[in-house]
Formats: C-alpha cells, structure tokens, sequence
C-alpha cells in the first residue's frame, strides 16, 4: 500500500522508518519531511497549516493511508478532512483532539469523568485570574487553553509571577487567541512519566511508558524545552502503575469520549505526575510525544503499519503487539542557543559514523541537503538514538553516537536517563 506520513520532526523520521520497513509499504511518501526522512521516504513539500494542500497531496499521490504526526493538523481537522475525501488516516478526529487542543475541554472532560487531575478554575477575565491566584497562593500553575507549541505553560513558585503569567497572556496577548482563556492548576508535586495507548474509538492497546527531559541543563536545570530526551521503558511506570492508569485514567477517557460522540482513534499520550498517592493526569495529548516516539519505535518489534491500520478501521480488540526487552534511550541535539535564539543552516557532519555504530540510530528532527552537506534547520535537530540490555548500556551507546557527530553549532544534554541510571544502582 501506498503511505503518506505528515510531519517534518524526529516523531515522524522514526515513524517513516518503522512504516519503511513493514511489508505492507509498497511506498512511502513524507510530507514535508527533512534531510533523513528523505532516505526511507519521499519528502513532498507542504505547508502544515494548509489542509487542502495535504489532502491534494495525498489524492495526488494516490495514497492509501495517511499517518499524521502533529498536534496542529490534528486538532485543525486534517483527519476529518481526509476522510471526507475518501482516504483512511490514522488519527483523532477534530472533536477527539480537543482533549490537547482545549484545556478547559480536557479539564471539564475528567472532572465529568472523575478522573484524577490537578484540581482548577478556568479564567477569560485577567482581574478574576488574579483575584483567584491571590487567594490560592503558589506554587501554582497558569495554562492558556489553546496550544501555544509547550509555552503556555507557567509553574510558577510566587504568586507575582503567576500573575505575570496572567498579564503576559491576557493583557498583553502574548499567545494570541489561545491565550484569551486561562485554565489554573493545583500544583502537583512527584516525578513526570508518560504513557501511551493506541485506541480505535473503543477498544485501547498499550503502547509503552516512557520519561522524558524537558529542561534544558544537565541536572533537569534552565529553561524548558520540547524535550531534550527520553527513554522507554521509564522503571518509575512499572505494570503496578500502568494497571492503575489504565482503570482510572485511560480506561474512563476512551469509554467517555465515545459516551460523548466524541469517540478517540490514534495514539493518546498520558502525561502523568507520579505522586504521593499515585499517578495523576496532567495532560492528554492526541499524538505521539518527540523525542518518546523515537525510543519507542526503536523498541517496537511487531509490525507498526497494521497496529496504525486496526486502529483507524476499528479493529483493535485484542490486538497483541511484541516489544523488545531492552531501553531504548534517545538524546536530543540542539542548535547552540535554543530554547533562545540560534542560527540556522549550521554544517553538520559525522552522521555516518555515529549510524555505523551497532544499535545507534540518528533520527532527525530539524535538518535539510544542501548538496552533499546536511545543515540544522531548527532548535532541536537530530536524536541520537540506542537500544541496550540497561538504561546505563544504552545511555553509553547513545552518547558514543553523539561523540562521533561533528556539529561545532550544536549541543546536547550529557545526563538523559539519570534518574533510570541511579534506580539500576
Ligand atoms: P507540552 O505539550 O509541551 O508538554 P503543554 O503546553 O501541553 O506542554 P502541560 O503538559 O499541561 O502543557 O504542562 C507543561 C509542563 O508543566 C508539564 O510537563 C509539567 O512539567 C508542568 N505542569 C503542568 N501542570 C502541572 C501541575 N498541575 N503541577 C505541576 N506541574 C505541572
């Protein structure tokens, strides 16, 4: 069959290298892709935000299945939109993916469904927000509802910069419409770790845990980022705490979502708090996380095309997917001054050393050929990518990947998996 993956990150490289090698692929399209996904796949230039384009795109090329990668185009309707043209895809429908696109949604959604969450209040007037944060006190966090690419998020520690949150979206727009509402959280404290299931509307597979690194620094220091590493499986989400999850989160979501017309098919991504009393949701997302889609891909031994297939045909139900028993571990680089400012178009070289290296992988994120040379074109560019029998195994082949890339421009994180390393002892 004929298969177009929609997307340009390292989530979308490791998917068009899973896709790339099932025997149902005849050919493989990515639009628009990037300098690696051009090696397993046909990159079609496109813009994400233009729906018609993709949908033409995929009637063009005569696709059979679409795999969408983003939140954007989801949450926009590019399912819906595919559909109605005729052309099955994998992923939620614009009315499934308001559980990431809407956070007053999301957080209506589990208080209707009782499902544990951040206790909150939803704000569009910036003196009711304040009035709010003055008589909680912090630690407390300030969310826009709308998607705002991981920034419109504020843990803050004082109450003034909680209410700097508040002005900064609401009087000062900062995040546009998707700031014109406000959603505020309890703090949560405990450690963060992910999970994922594929649903069909009905029926759900486990898809694997996973933690990642948002901060920037070594140590889980300096500003956050869209993810700095990650590695599956997280020894923190052990099957104690998936059974849990899977009862009282994941479980109540698929069956409420479809109670109310708005039945979940894709991948839903479980962001938890791992507290005191157990794990709690911080957020939903309706598609794989990057860099959690790297290392899980490369953990994946069944077939991935007819698990992504089952799902948009509604056929999940006992469903059996094979993984392997190693971690696989994913260290991201990054252009030198992200999440700030960087520059673009940065040589790199080495990438076929680090590839030749037993069990490394380079899924990139961000890069485009400019002749023979590849060059950065984006904050996060490249994640290296190692399986090992430990995290520690794999951490050392991860980094001897990064060691063996030459990119002056870039930089990396030399501590992804600490929290694994120390539990291992
Ligand atoms: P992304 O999709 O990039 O993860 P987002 O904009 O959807 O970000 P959230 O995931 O809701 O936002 O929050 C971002 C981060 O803020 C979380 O990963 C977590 O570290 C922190 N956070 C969010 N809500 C809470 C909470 N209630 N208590 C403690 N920390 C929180």
């Amino acid at each position: 069959m004929r298969l177009l993956v929609v997307g340009s990150g390292g989530r979308e490289h490791a998917l068009c290298w899973a896709i790339a090698a099932s025997p149902l692929c005849d050919a493989l399209y990515c639009a628009p892709g990037n300098a690696g996904i051009a090696e397993v796949a046909t990159c079609l230039p496109v813009d994400l935000d233009d729906l018609d384009a993709i949908v033409g795109l995929a009637r063009a090329e005569r696709i059979d299945f679409v795999v969408v990668g983003p939140e954007a185009p989801l949450v926009a309707g590019l399912v819906d939109r595919l559909e109605a043209a005729g052309i099955k895809t994998f992923g939620p429908s614009k009315a499934a993916a308001a559980l990431e696109g809407s956070k007053a949604f999301m957080k209506d959604f589990c208080a209707r469904h009782a499902i544990p969450t951040a206790s909150y209040a939803r704000f569009t007037d910036a003196a009711a927000a304040r009035a709010h944060v003055r008589a909680t006190g912090a630690p407390i966090v300030v969310k826009t509802d709308g998607l705002a690419a991981g920034k419109g998020v504020t843990v803050a520690t004082t109450v003034e910069e909680a209410i700097a949150a508040i002005d900064a979206a609401m009087v000062d727009g900062a995040f546009g419409a998707a700031g014109s509402e406000l959603v505020i959280e309890e703090f949560m404290a405990g450690e963060e770790a992910s999970f994922f299931v594929l649903c069909d509307g009905r029926n759900i597979v486990p898809f694997g845990g996973a933690q990642d690194h948002k901060a920037v620094g070594d140590g889980d220091t300096g500003p956050n980022t869209g993810g700095m590493g990650a590695y599956s499986p997280a020894p923190i989400f052990d099957a104690a705490a998936e059974r849990r999850v899977m009862d009282e989160i994941v479980r109540p979501t698929i069956a409420g979502m479809a109670a109310e017309g708005r039945p979940f098919k894709g991948v839903l991504f479980v962001g938890l708090m791992m507290t005191a009393t157990g794990p709690r949701l911080v957020e939903f997302n309706v598609r794989f996380g990057d860099p959690e889609c790297q290392v899980l891909m490369r953990r994946l031994m069944s077939d991935l095309v007819p698990a992504l297939l089952a799902s948009a045909d509604g056929v999940l139900d006992g469903f059996d997917l094979r993984w392997y028993d190693e971690t696989a571990l994913a260290v991201v680089m990054a252009t030198r001054g992200y999440p700030g400012k960087y520059p673009k178009d940065t040589p790199i070289a080495g990438l076929d050393r680090a590839a030749a290296i037993e069990d490394v992988i380079v899924f990139h994120a961000a890069t485009h050929r400019d002749g023979d040379r590849i060059l950065s074109n984006g904050g996060r560019v490249l994640a290296v990518t190692a399986m090992g029998a430990t995290v520690a195994e794999a951490q050392r082949l991860a980094y001897a990947g990064v060691d063996a890339i030459d990119w002056p421009g870039g930089f990396c994180r030399r501590d992804i998996g600490w929290r694994a390393v120390a539990r291992e002892g």
